[in-house]
This record gives structure tokens, sequence and C-alpha cells, in this order.
């Protein structure tokens, strides 16, 4: 099959998995740097060019980088109407990006989640922390990645500070109940068309509680309970996501999905787990990309 991987950089480590595993199976695979497709919006025959080159694929497997998440999954959205199969829908990585609605969506499917709240006028900041159940809390960006963005307020005072602060360059910010029982760990479950593949706990290096790889978190192998495979094979499709990384807190009510990846790397996720994830996400590509491209069906 001809399959293009979207990424910007064909140096990262999840982009070479990609194309050494797409080789591996006899796949002709290029790595595309979708911030450099240009497209022709034209009626009847939409088109993806690069250079003075039209491109075609049978499958491409979009790797949208959170910076450039508008330009990016408009280039998804163009194969999609060219008929191209995809990995994940261009719909699906656009309302991964954006936590708040992400959290909705798994709210209306009955997944566990911290109690989170956001608002937009700073006037209503004391009901906001009383609604999460006071200090310690957790603040977010919406749009955040790698853990930058996400803020441990100790007491009301910092929390109201922090707020104030976010609101004021006019960031849009989630307020979360602090997890204290998970300890500074969270559980990553890599999930394919419907099945966790692989997973990894990561620990968050001491005086951190954060547990990003790119905060210094440290990933080992794990096994799932069936509680924790259900959860995060349902979050996956609440989320309308083929190929996602759904992140999980062990919290006293049971596990509580904090965030799920439309784009999650395979750098921690194979070294931790010994899993080929690479591999597993052909499996779904060589199973489905015959079919055209499939529909969104989430509605929101
Ligand atoms: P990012 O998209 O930046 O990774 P996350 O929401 O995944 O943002 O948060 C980053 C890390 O912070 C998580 O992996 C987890 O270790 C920690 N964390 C996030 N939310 C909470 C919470 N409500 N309670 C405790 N720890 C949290
Ligand atoms: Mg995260």
């Amino acid at each position: 099959m001809k399959i293009a991987i979207l990424s910007r950089n064909p140096e990262l480590y999840s982009t070479q998995r990609l194309v050494e595993s797409g080789l591996g199976r006899g796949h002709d695979v290029r790595v595309i740097d979708y911030a450099r497709c240009y497209m022709g919006i034209k009626s009847h025959r939409p088109m993806v060019q690069l250079a003075r080159e039209t491109l075609e694929f049978d499958a491409i497997i979009p790797r949208v980088g959170a910076s450039e998440t508008f330009y990016g999954t408009a280039i998804v959205r163009q194969f999609e109407m060219m008929g191209t199969f995809t990995t994940n829908e261009s719909q699906a990585i656009a309302r991964a990006r954006d936590k708040l609605r992400s959290l909705q969506l798994l709210s209306r499917a009955g997944i566990g989640l911290p109690v989170t709240g956001m608002a937009h006028s700073t006037k209503d900041v004391d009901g906001l922390i009383d609604l999460v159940g006071g200090a310690p809390l957790i603040v977010k960006l919406v749009e955040g990645t790698q853990g930058i963005g996400v803020v441990k307020c100790e007491t009301r005072e910092a929390a109201e500070s922090v707020i104030a602060a976010f609101r004021q360059l006019n960031a849009f910010i989630l307020v979360q109940e602090f997890i204290a029982e998970a300890k500074g760990c969270d559980i990553r479950a890599f999930v394919v068309d419907g099945k966790v593949v692989a997973s990894m706990m990561r620990e968050a290096k001491p005086g951190e509680f954060r547990a990003n790889i790119h905060r210094g978190g440290k990933a080992t192998k794990i096994k799932l309970t069936p509680e924790e495979r259900a959860i995060s094979v349902r979050a996956a499709k609440a989320m309308g996501l083929n190929v996602a990384g759904v992140d999980l807190l062990r919290s006293n009510h049971g596990p509580v999905v904090i965030e799920v990846n439309a784009s999650p790397g395979l750098e921690g996720i194979e070294a931790a787990s010994g899993v080929d994830v690479a591999g597993k996400i052909y499996e779904f590509v060589e199973k489905n990309a015959g079919r055209g491209s499939s529909r969104d069906k989430i509605g929101a």
C-alpha cells in the first residue's frame, strides 16, 4: 500500500518507527510534512499538493503537532474528501486537542473523570474552586501538552491568583480536583481499533506531580485491571479515535480519564511494554484501508 505519515519531523522516534515498521511490512511509506502541503479547494476534485507533485495515497497516518492543529487537520480533511483512509479523522483529532470538549464528551459517555470546572469570568472563581472541592487543586490550560500549562495550587489564594493571571492573558483554563492518591503516577493505555494494545505507568520525578516523560517522568511496564482496560476503550470510542493514547489516574473513586491523545508517542510505550505498537497501527490500516474513508459519528 502507498502510505503517508503526516509529520513535520522525520527525525522523531515515532515517525521513524512508523517508517521502519511500514517498510518492513512491504508498504511504500513516505513522510509528508503537512505544513508544506498546499491545497486546491475546487469543486468536485479536491487535491493536496507538495511542491509540484499531486499527492495520492491509500492511507495516511496523521501525527499532527499541538501547535499545528488548524492546518494539520485541514490537510487530513482534504485527504478524507479525496476518499483516502486515515487512522484518525480530522474531526476527532481536533476534538482531542481541546481538553474541555474532550471532558464533555467523556462525561456524556459516563466515563469516570476528575471533578472539573471551567468559567469565563473571574468573578466566579470562588464558586469554581468550591465546585472542585477546594485546594489543593489543578489549573490546566485547555490546549496544553507535555505537562506545560498544568499547575498545582496548594492553597485557595494561590489558585485565585493563578486563575486570574491566566484569564488576564485570555487563556482558557480548567480547574480540576487534585488526585493526590495517584502519587505522581499516571497510566497510558494505547488503544488501536477498540483494543488496548500496550500500556505503561509513568512516575513523576521526585518533587514533581506531573508524570509526563517530557517532565522527567519514568515509564515502567504495568498490567491494567479489566476496569482500566474497559474505560480506556470506551474513552477512545467516545472521542471517535481509532488510535489513541488514553491517560488515566488511579483515584479513590476508581480510574479517571484525564486526557485522550490523538497522536500518542511510541517511544516510551514501546520501550516500557515491549509491544510493537507501530505494527499494531499498520494491522489496523491493512485491515481497513481498502474500505474507503469512514465517517465520524460522534456529533459533537
Ligand atoms: P498534558 O496534556 O500537558 O499532558 P495532562 O492533563 O495530561 O496534561 O496532565 C499532565 C500530568 O499532570 C498528568 O500526566 C498527571 O501526571 C498530572 N495530572 C494531571 N491532572 C491531574 C489531577 N487532576 N490530579 C493529579 N495529577 C494530575
Ligand atoms: Mg498528558
